[in-house]
């Protein structure tokens, strides 16, 4: 690691030093809130961006200020070898944190091979703690045992370890508290997320989203919340923690409230378009420019000229945005 080059600036001057990567559009779950029981029309292979082409923009964009990067998707961990990726990113000079999200369903197999590769923490998206219903929420029965993915990734020294939970009214919103219990003596943090309504949301409408206010009262029934600093990274939840807990409740409120004036991130989707905003159209494609040998940079700064003071969600409607597993949530 070296010293980082400052990181470049949008037109309204924050500093963008933060990448999200899709690696692929592909899931082996179907969560409720994400994408449709008979899943997405997939992006043709030879299109998606091969793990050297994703290093190759990382290696062009790095010295522009560009030092954390997370891998999302779709479900990362199901594209064959990560390792071999995460691998080539932790060597590229400014790369300073590496970060994954992940449904969790493979990292009890494999979260020591990606600490070994370079991987420094992961989120793991955790919708409930009880099994039949995550099947329900997921439409999936892959065996999955949250608690014991956050486990495998806090023993891996994958850590801090987040837990993401997606607050549906009625289907999951009784679980509020166990989860908010597990921070007690589990040093994870918990991050309650309110439902955004965009792609394909068949089963969910906005009488399924839970305003953060909400889920912090329900959450203090068990005990008094302090705000807290929480434990670092890159993005833009609150934190709470009860007194003498190892963990910590955060907030995430792109419903109730926006956090646009902090941005910090661009995200590039798996057929290589660098998307500014996570809603809209804010997109500058990068592949046909990294394959011809093209410098990345002047689409890079082009892009961070466009990027969007805020989004317009709250003025869209479902159906009306692309699900998030396609734009790398
Ligand atoms: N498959 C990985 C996972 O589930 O963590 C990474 C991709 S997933 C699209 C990233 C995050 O987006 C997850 O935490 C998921 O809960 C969240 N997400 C997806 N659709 C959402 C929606 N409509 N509203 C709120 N969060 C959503
Ligand atoms: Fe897959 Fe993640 Fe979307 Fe669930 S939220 S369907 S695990 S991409």
């Amino acid at each position: 690691m070296s010293d980082a080059a400052a990181p470049a600036r949008d037109q309204f001057g924050r500093a963008i030093e933060y990448l999200r990567i899709s690696v692929t559009d592909r899931c082996n779950f179907r969560c409720l809130y994400c994408m449709p029981s008979e899943g997405l029309p997939w992006l043709p292979r030879a299109e998606i961006l091969s793990y050297e082409e994703i290093a190759g923009v990382v290696a062009q964009l790095a010295p522009l200020g560009l030092r954390r990067i997370r891998l999302t998707g779709g479900e990362p961990t199901i594209r064959p070898q990560l390792e071999r990726l995460i691998a080539m990113l932790a060597a590229i000079e400014g790369v300073e944190d590496i970060a994954l999200s992940t449904n969790g369903v493979r990292l009890e197999e494999r979260a020591d091979v990606y600490r070994a590769a370079g991987l420094r923490r992961v989120n793991i998206s955790a919708d409930s703690l009880r099994a039949e219903r995550i099947v329900k929420i997921a439409r999936r029965d892959l065996g999955l045992d949250p608690v014991r993915a956050a486990r495998a990734a806090s023993d891996a020294g994958l850590g801090p370890v987040k837990l993401n939970v997606v607050v549906l009214r009625g289907i999951n919103d009784d679980e509020i508290a166990d989860f908010a219990r597990l921070t007690i003596d589990n040093p994870w943090h918990v991050r309650f997320i309110e439902l955004m309504p965009v792609g394909e949301l068949r089963e969910l409408t906005w009488d399924h989203v839970v305003p953060s206010d909400e889920v912090l009262a329900r959450a203090g029934a068990i005990g008094r919340l302090e705000a807290v600093a929480g434990p670092g990274g890159n993005g833009p939840a609150a934190y709470h923690a009860f007194a003498g807990a190892r963990g910590t409740i955060g907030v995430i409120t792109p419903m109730s409230h926006t956090y646009c004036a902090s941005c910090n991130r661009v995200r590039l989707t798996a057929d290589g378009r660098l998307r500014t905003c996570l809603f809209g159209d804010h997109e500058v494609p990068l592949r046909d420019a990294l394959r011809a040998g093209e410098p990345l940079a002047p689409l890079f700064r082009r892009a961070l000229e466009g990027k969007p003071r805020e989004h317009a969600l709250l003025q869209m409607r479902v159906g009306g945005l692309r699900a998030l597993s396609q734009v790398g949530g």
